[in-house]
């Protein structure tokens, strides 16, 4: 993918304002002389910067001309135990102008299989980790500025983030939150006062992105691949006590990992939902979604559908996720048997851990489309059941999301062209007897449209943020209906083509 990204931008082109070098040149000269705004009281405790230094670089972020605040998420910012008052007057921390006592930022290394090709030399190239926060739950967070500035692992990239991909972050990620699919956060939003040039000049943004930890699959295959057992020791001794404090080893770390990538995996399908780039550098150990560069949400049911402009052979389509998910934990296991003491032994062990997900991945999806149907215990018998809708939803090309909604009203019948197939399907639907109390609850009413998406982005260019708002509204209250955002892209609005958030 990143060569497709550096053959299309022209990172070099790119030169800093004179305001821009001015504040950074400001800033250099008196690392110690921050500004001081309203005091922002943040608790870090930060247990990844304690970790062996080749885990990570020692990298504050590149100071922006103008920081202006887009929105800060106040309930998430409760939950971090963080006063959303005060992040609110702090726009100039969340554009890495001023470094909020305790932090201690920092850019992580990793690796990755970016479409299936290994790349040693990853790592965080344009966000940048402040510190861990535990949270009001008890719960341990990344905060991160994502678009902060160039980090020793940029290779050649600017650094930066424009506002399209960190407003449709925010909207994606925060909706995923609504739908209680484990995901990373955004807590805040904000612009730069300066340019990034993509294919033209286009406003700068930051997101502030949290995250339970953003150890990816990657992370461990770089120091697996380099021969470091040490990193790769800490890094998995870290890694269980963050996420899996019951795990006793690295087998147990695989096995709990693979359980929760199935389940994931199963309610992206349930949702209809294309992450678009999953590459084993965007495959989070703690189960969370991450990276929402080239996703969408399906609209016109296929079982093959594909939107990133750069997934021609479309590896990462719809119904490729699960092998997929499952290939990345193929390597997630690979990278963890160089800390086996008899490495055959842990070829055959992690080969039927990991030989496990199928069943895992099976009974959830079941589970979630099962629930999706109003059905609160589906057994194998409802299996063809669920396979027979889909089918005719895909031979009408359905609408995937508003198609589980109707299901319950009579313009269930008006999504399909074949109604006495759709009449016969019903009828041993009803012979099931519906939950449909279940079925209100499981299937959204609204999801992030990516035609919905874009205008909002669009909007948001010509200086007008209302979208933006009114769409983060309707987005986080997914059950509840909003004709304005549920409606169907005509031909002419339909996106066929989504692309890296860069
Ligand atoms: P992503 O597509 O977000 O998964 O990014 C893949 C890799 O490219 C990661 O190492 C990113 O940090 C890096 N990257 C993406 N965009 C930029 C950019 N504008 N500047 C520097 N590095 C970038
Ligand atoms: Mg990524």
């Amino acid at each position: 993918m990143d060569r497709v990204l550096m053959q299309a931008v022209r990172f070099d082109k790119i030169e800093p304002t004179a305001e821009a070098r001015r504040a950074s040149h400001l800033c250099r000269a008196g690392r110690t002389g921050y500004v001081r705004g309203m005091d922002l009281h943040i608790p870090f405790d930060n247990s990844f910067a304690r970790l062996p230094a080749r885990l990570f670089t020692r990298q504050h972020p590149t100071p922006v001309a103008a920081p202006r605040l887009i929105v800060v998420n106040d309930a998430l910012a409760e939950l971090l135990g963080l006063d959303p008052a005060a992040l609110r007057a702090a726009a100039d921390v969340l554009a890495g102008n001023r470094i909020p006592t305790g932090a201690m930022p920092l850019a992580q290394a990793y690796g990755g299989h970016q479409f299936g090709n290994w790349n040693p030399g990853l790592g965080d190239g344009r966000a940048i980790l402040l510190g861990e926060v535990v949270g009001r739950d008890g719960i341990r967070r990344d905060l991160v500025l994502k678009g902060a500035g160039p980090t020793p692992y940029s290779r050649g990239g600017d650094g930066r983030a424009w506002l399209g991909p960190v407003l449709r972050e925010y909207l994606v990620s925060e909706a995923m939150a609504a739908l209680a699919v484990p995901t990373t956060r955004a807590l805040a939003a904000v612009t730069t006062g300066e340019t990034v040039l993509r294919d033209s000049p286009l406003p700068g943004a930051i997101l502030t992105r949290v995250a339970q930890s953003h150890i990816r699959v990657g992370t461990f295959q770089r120091f697996a691949a380099s021969g470091d057992r040490e990193a790769l020791a800490a890094l998995t001794a870290h890694a269980i006590a963050r996420h899996y404090p019951l795990a006793t080893g690295p087998a147990d770390l695989l096995a709990a990992v693979t359980k929760r990538q199935a389940r994931l995996v199963a309610q992206w399908m349930g949702l209809g939902f294309v992450h678009g780039v999953m590459n084993t550098d965007n495959c989070a150990i703690s189960g969370e979604t991450i990276d929402y560069g080239p996703c969408a949400f399906v609209d016109s049911y296929h079982p093959m559908a594909v939107f990133s402009s750069i997934d021609r052979a479309g590896r990462y389509a719809y119904g490729n996720q699960p092998q997929i998910t499952l290939w990345n934990l193929a390597q997630f296991a690979t990278a963890l048997i160089a800390l086996a003491p008899d490495q055959d032994a842990a070829v055959k062990d992690y080969t039927q851990i990991i030989n496990r997900f199928a069943d895992i991945y099976h009974s959830a999806w079941l589970t979630t489309f099962g629930a999706k149907l109003g059905l609160a215990r589906p057994t194998e018998a409802d299996r063809p059941l669920i396979e027979d809708l889909l089918a005719l939803m895909a031979r009408d090309g359905a609408d995937f999301t508003n198609t589980f909604a109707a299901l319950p009203t009579a313009q269930a019948q008006d999504m399909f062209t074949d109604r006495a197939a759709f009449a016969a399907w019903q009828a041993r639907w009803q012979a099931r007897a519906p939950d449909t109390a279940l079925m209100a609850r499981t299937n959204p009413q609204v999801i992030p449209r990516t035609h919905l998406i874009e205008a909002t982005i669009a909007a948001a260019l010509a200086g007008d943020l209302a979208p933006f708002h009114r769409m983060l509204a309707a987005v986080t209250r997914p059950a509840q209906p909003d004709p304005a955002f549920s409606r169907p892209p005509t031909d002419t609005e339909r996106v066929t083509q989504t692309f890296c958030g860069t």
